[in-house]
C-alpha cells in the first residue's frame, strides 16, 4: 500500500456516528461504540428527548450478558450496586404445561455426559426405572435458585460450583443512567431534543442529518436507529417494512408495575401464565418489577390490570401505563446507512428476556463488520443474514413455550396450542418426540439444557430415550447420577443467600431502607 491509498482509505472511514436515540439500545451501542470505534478522529454523538422518554421496562438479562460487561471492562459489583441489581440464574415457569405446574429453566448444564453420552439421556433411562427426581436437581444454577443461593463462580471455583451459570437483573433506568455516565466519559456527545425532520441524500437516499426542534442539525456518516418502537429512522424514514408474527406470538400489550420487595430477592425471574397471557416477576434490591403480558384479542386492560393487581406479592409503587406492540422483526436491520437496534429492529415478547440480548448481538455484529462510508452491501448482508436467523431462532423457541401448552381453560391457550408453527419448529419439535434429540444449529442462542427444561417442565416427553444409552451399565450409571445429584446439593447448600452475597461482595447499593443482614468483614 503506497502513501495515496492510505490516504484514500483514510478518508473512506466513517467519521461520525450518530445514535438516535437515548433508551437502553441507544446507550448500549453508545458505550461501546465509544469504546472501540472513537479513535480521536471519530466522534459517537447520541440524540434523545427528554420529552419522548423511554419504554423503562426489560430489567431481565440471559448470560451472554457477562461477555458484553466483559467488553465493556465494567466491574460487576460496581455495576450491580449502581443498577440495583441482582442475580438471575434462570426463569421459573408457573402454570404453563398445566395449572399448578411449574418448573425452572436455568442457566447452565444437565450434569455431566458419561463417554460423550449426554447426562440428560442417561437420566432419561433412570427415569424410566428408577427414582432420579428431577432434572433440575442436576444443575447449578437450578438448584442455587431453587434455594435462593448465590457464589460467583471464578478462576478457582470447582465443579460443580465453577459450573453456575448467571445473568442479571436490573434497573431499567438506572441501567441507562450508569451507561450514560460510562459513555460521557469516553467521549460521547449527547444532544437532547425531538428530531423533527431527517435529511437524505436525493441520490443514494442515505441519511444525512437529523434535525431537532431548535434548529440544530447533526450531521453523520452512520446512523444507529434506537428511537424504540418509533423506528424513526430504519421504519418512518426509510420505509423499511415490518414482519408481523402476531399469528405465532399473539401478545400485544403489556401493563408493568413495580412493587415494593415483601423479602429478599430471588435470584431468579417467574413468569406466571394467566388466561391470556402472562405475568413477570422480577427481584431487583430496591423493588420487584412485575408486568402482564397479554393479548388484547382475548382480554380487555381493564381486567389485565385486575388479574395483575390481584397477583402481586407487595404493595403498587406506580399507576396504570398500557405499552402496545406487535410482535415481529424489522425486514431489513440494516438498510442503506442506517443500522436499527433494539424495538426499532423488532419485538419478541420478553419471555425469555431476549431483546436486550439481541441488542447486545447487533452490537458486537456491528462491530465485526464495520463499514467504510461506502457501505459494502456484502457487509451489510452479512449483517442482515445473522441477525433474521438470530431473531428467527428465538421466536421459535419461544413459540415452543405456547405450543406446548397442554391447557384449554381459556380460548387464548385454545389458540396457541392449536397454531401452526414454523417447519424449522415441528423438525425439532418431531426430533425430540421421537429420541428427546436435541441438534444446536448454527448460532443458534437457546441449546440442550434450554430445550431440554422447557420440552419436559411442559410435560413433552421422548416416546424413548437414544439407544446409545443402553451401552452403558445401568447400575453403574445410577450410582454416578445418585452421587452427582448429592453433590449439587451439598453444593448449593454451602452457598450463601444471594442477598448476603451481593452485601459481602459490596454489589449492593448503598441507600437500602430494610434491616440490614449479617455483612461479612
Ligand atoms: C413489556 C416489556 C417488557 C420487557 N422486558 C424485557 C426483559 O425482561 N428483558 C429484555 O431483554 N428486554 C425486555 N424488553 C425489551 C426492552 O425493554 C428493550 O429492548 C429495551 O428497553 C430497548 O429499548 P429501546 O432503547 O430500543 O427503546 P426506548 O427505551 O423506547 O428508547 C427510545 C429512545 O428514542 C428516543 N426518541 C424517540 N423518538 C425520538 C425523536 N423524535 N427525537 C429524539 N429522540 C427520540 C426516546 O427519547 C428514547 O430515548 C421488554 C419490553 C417490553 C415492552
Amino acid at each position: 500500500m503506497n502513501d495515496s491509498d492510505s490516504a484514500n482509505s483514510a478518508n473512506q472511514q466513517i467519521e461520525r456516528v450518530v445514535i438516535v436515540g437515548g433508551g437502553t439500545a441507544g446507550w448500549m451501542a453508545a458505550t461501546a461504540f465509544s469504546r472501540f470505534l472513537a479513535n480521536g478522529r471519530r466522534q459517537i454523538h447520541l440524540v434523545e428527548s427528554d420529552a419522548i422518554g423511554t419504554v423503562g421496562v426489560g430489567e431481565a438479562t440471559i448470560p451472554p450478558i457477562l461477555n458484553f460487561n466483559g467488553m465493556l471492562d465494567l466491574n460487576e459489583n460496581e455495576f450491580l450496586r449502581e443498577t440495583q441489581g441482582t442475580i438471575k440464574l434462570g426463569i421459573e415457569f408457573v402454570n404453563w404445561g398445566k395449572l399448578g405446574d411449574r418448573y425452572i429453566h436455568p442457566f447452565g448444564f444437565y450434569g455431566h455426559d458419561i463417554h460423550g453420552i449426554a447426562f440428560y439421556q442417561l437420566w432419561l433411562r433412570e427415569h424410566g426405572r428408577g427414582n432420579p427426581g428431577y432434572i433440575s436437581d442436576y444443575c447449578m444454577s437450578a438448584v442455587a435458585a431453587e434455594g435462593g443461593k448465590f457464589g460467583r463462580p471464578s478462576q478457582k471455583s470447582r465443579p460443580p460450583v465453577s459450573e453456575m451459570l448467571y445473568a442479571f437483573h436490573f434497573d431499567a433506568t438506572l441501567y441507562a443512567r450508569y451507561l450514560r455516565e460510562r459513555s460521557e466519559k469516553q467521549g460521547v456527545i449527547r444532544h437532547e431534543g425531538r428530531i423533527v425532520q431527517v435529511h437524505r441524500e436525493p441520490e443514494s437516499g442515505y441519511v444525512t442529518s437529523v434535525e431537532l426542534e431548535s434548529g440544530e442539525k447533526i450531521e453523520g456518516d452512520l446512523f444507529i436507529d434506537c428511537s424504540g418502537f418509533r423506528a424513526l429512522l430504519i421504519g418512518e424514514t426509510l420505509g423499511v417494512g415490518y414482519e408481523d408474527w402476531s399469528h405465532w406470538l399473539p401478545v400485544d400489550r403489556a401493563i408493568p408495575v413495580p412493587t415494593k420487595n415483601v423479602g429478599p430477592p430471588d435470584p431468579f425471574t417467574r413468569s406466571t401464565a394467566h388466561g391470556a397471557g402472562w405475568q413477570w416477576r422480577i427481584p431487583l434490591q430496591h423493588r420487584t418489577g412485575n408486568g402482564h403480558v397479554y393479548c388484547s384479542q382475548f382480554i380487555g386492560d381493564d381486567e389485565a390490570e385486575a388479574v395483575l393487581m390481584a397477583n402481586l406479592e407487595g404493595e403498587a409503587m406506580a399507576d396504570r401505563r398500557v405499552i402496545r406492540f406487535t410482535t415481529g422483526r424489522r425486514k431489513l436491520s440494516w438498510s442503506h446507512n442506517v443500522v436499527a437496534l433494539g424495538l426499532s429492529s423488532g419485538f419478541l415478547e420478553p419471555l425469555e428476556s431476549t431483546s436486550i440480548h439481541l441488542i447486545q448481538n447487533g452490537i458486537q455484529r456491528l462491530l465485526a463488520l464495520f463499514p467504510n462510508r461506502q457501505i459494502s452491501p456484502v457487509e451489510r448482508d452479512e449483517y442482515n443474514r445473522g441477525m433474521q436467523e438470530l431473531y428467527e431462532d428465538v421466536r421459535d423457541f419461544i413459540v415452543l413455550h405456547y405450543k406446548l401448552t397442554q391447557r384449554d381453560d381459556t380460548p387464548f391457550w385454545r389458540y396457541v396450542r392449536e397454531m401452526e408453527v414454523s417447519d424449522a419448529l415441528k423438525r425439532k419439535m418431531e426430533l425430540w418426540r421421537l429420541h428427546g434429540r436435541i441438534f444446536r444449529e448454527g448460532a443458534e442462542l437457546f441449546g440442550t439444557t434450554s430445550w431440554v427444561a422447557v420440552t419436559l417442565g411442559q410435560n413433552m416427553w421422548p416416546e424413548r430415550y437414544d439407544p446409545i444409552v443402553d451401552s452403558l451399565d445401568e447400575v453403574k450409571v445410577a450410582a454416578a447420577i445418585a452421587e452427582l445429584r448429592e453433590r449439587y446439593r451439598q453444593a448449593a447448600a454451602a452457598l450463601p443467600m444471594q442477598e448476603e452475597f451481593l452485601r459481602m461482595a459490596g454489589a449492593w447499593a448503598a441507600q437500602d431502607v430494610r434491616p440490614q443482614m449479617a455483612t461479612a468483614p
